[in-house]
Formats: structure tokens, C-alpha cells, sequence
């Protein structure tokens, strides 16, 4: 990965930018942005750059990273591709992690879409402020205008098509779906991935994300207990703070009881019917 900062980068202009107009995939780390790399290194679709906007080390889960870094990088480097890892950067340069933000003592708002007591989910800024913002500011150190947009490619499958077009694009950028336009479901981007040899990648999100089904956080409970035990700990942390200023409780869950109290054990009989996710397109994809 060639750059850890949307800062303005010294790099050259990429030809595509000059030429024609600059086509970018946003690259989330899950099974269809994978299946998209796949696609374009089979010249299959038109895109060379892939944007990744890591809301942090300590907020994506272990797992895409490391798919990441040992599987995707290598692979994108291998067909001429570029994954190119961006993050949210303070006036002073230094990169903020979505973790970071949700654990400072004085923050009074929660970017991410905490759940109340009758398990709704609030509003949330993470995806605009940690993966909208961080591609756009990047497209427009690159030239990127009103004027002249870019082509955003979004990974989402046709059994996911009710997650397409839920946002108004940003004036510098014109959504694509490809895996839509090719008619393709997350079975199909699945296999895709597999033939290519690859190994096909984890569910990409915040570990902590509260849009997580409750059959996700019973499996975190069951095989990732050291990130079940820090979820615990920021809702518990979140509290703490809304204590103090008067607010309510709110909870990662949707049972409206803290995590340790509402995910049992898992119980491998449980079905997961919950559609719950990111309707914005940029997460989990
Ligand atoms: S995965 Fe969830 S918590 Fe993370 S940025 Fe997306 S919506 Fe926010």
C-alpha cells in the first residue's frame, strides 16, 4: 500500500486523470469490493485505483486487515492494481481512528449508530467523516472537481440492491455499481474470488459496529472473545461519559441491555435473519 494519509500526495498525476476522467472503486475490504479487484484484474471492468479508507487499526476488524495486507495488496500489486489505504487526518496531520474518537473524554456526540432502548439505531456521522470525506478530500488533492467528477465504484450485489442509491452523491463524484450492472450476488462474487485462487475474505466492518446482527455478536462472543471483552468496554466507556453529562443509555446491540447481558452464548441452532447494515454502500462491502 503506497499511502497512509488523505493529505495532498507528491505523486504524479495517474494518466487516467489527465486523459479521461479518474474511475476509483471504493475499496471496503468484504467479499464484493474483493470480487471488484478480482473483476478489474481480469480487465473485466474498468478500474485501476481502489480507495481504502481504514477508519483505524484499532476500529476495522483484525481480519480484514490482515486479508488486507497479506492477500489483497499482493494481488492488486501482481495485476497492475492499486489499493490505496487512506485516513482521517487532523488539522496537524496526525491520523484520527475512529476508536480514537469514540473513547476521547470529551467527546459529547457518538459518531457511530449506537442503539437506543427500543433498539432503533441513531444517526451516525462514521461513515461521511471516517470513509466519504476521507475519499473525496483525496479525490480533490487529485484534481477532482464539480466540473469534473470522478467515477466512484460502490460493491454492491444484487441481493443487496436496496443499498444502492440511499445517498445523494457528492458534487465531485458519479456512483457506479458494477456488480449490479453485471448482475452479480454475493454467491456469485464468492465464486469469483475462489477461481481467481484467492481465499474469500471476512465480513468487513468495525468490530464494534452496532449494526452488527445479534448472530454476529453471539459468534464474536463465541471466537473472537478479546474483541467481544473491548465492545464491552466501549459501550460500557460510552455510558460512562452520558452519565456524567445526563444523557441516556445507549447500547451496541439492539436488545437494550449492555452487550454481556443481552449475547449469550451462542447456540449454533440460531438462525441470523436480520438484514441490518450500512445503507450508505461504504461499509461491509
Ligand atoms: S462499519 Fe459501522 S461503525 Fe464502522 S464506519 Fe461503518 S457504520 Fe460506522
Amino acid at each position: 500500500m503506497s499511502s497512509n494519509s488523505s493529505q495532498p500526495s507528491p505523486e504524479p498525476p495517474h494518466p487516467e486523470r489527465v486523459t479521461d476522467r479518474m474511475k476509483v472503486v471504493s475499496y471496503g475490504g468484504g467479499v464484493q469490493s474483493t470480487a471488484l479487484l478480482v473483476l478489474a484484474a481480469q480487465r473485466r471492468i474498468d478500474y485501476r485505483i481502489f480507495l481504502f479508507a481504514n477508519v483505524g487499526d484499532d476500529s476495522e476488524h483484525p481480519a480484514t486487515l490482515e486479508y488486507l495486507r497479506q492477500v489483497a495488496a499482493p494481488f492488486a500489486a501482481k495485476h497492475g492494481l492499486e489499493i490505496k489505504q487512506l485516513a482521517k487526518t487532523r488539522r496537524d496531520g496526525t491520523t484520527e481512528t475512529l476508536m480514537g474518537q469514540l473513547i476521547k473524554p470529551e467527546a459529547r456526540s457518538i459518531p457511530i449508530p449506537v442503539r437506543m432502548h427500543n433498539g432503533a439505531p441513531g444517526r451516525r456521522a462514521c461513515t461521511a467523516d471516517f470513509k466519504i470525506k476521507v475519499v473525496g478530500r483525496w479525490l480533490r488533492t487529485q484534481g477532482v472537481t464539480a466540473a469534473a467528477p470522478a467515477d466512484v465504484a460502490i460493491g454492491i450485489s444484487l441481493d443487496e440492491i436496496h443499498r444502492a442509491n440511499r445517498r445523494r452523491a457528492e458534487e465531485y463524484e458519479r456512483i457506479e455499481y458494477p456488480l449490479l450492472d453485471l448482475g452479480l450476488r454475493r454467491a456469485d462474487c464468492e465464486q469469483i474470488i475462489s477461481e481467481a485462487g484467492l481465499p474469500v475474505p471476512p465480513k468487513s466492518a468495525c468490530f464494534f459496529c452496532p449494526f452488527k446482527t445479534v448472530g454476529s455478536w453471539r459468534q464474536q462472543r463465541l471466537e473472537e472473545p478479546e474483541l467481544f471483552a473491548k465492545s464491552v468496554r466501549l459501550e460500557k466507556v460510552i455510558n460512562e461519559r452520558r452519565r456524567l453529562l445526563g444523557r441516556d443509555e445507549v447500547f451496541l446491540s439492539r436488545y437494550g441491555r449492555p452487550l454481556d447481558e443481552a449475547i449469550a452464548v451462542p447456540d449454533s441452532q440460531v438462525v441470523d435473519n436480520e438484514t441490518a447494515a450500512c445503507d450508505s454502500g461504504w461499509c461491509m462491502t
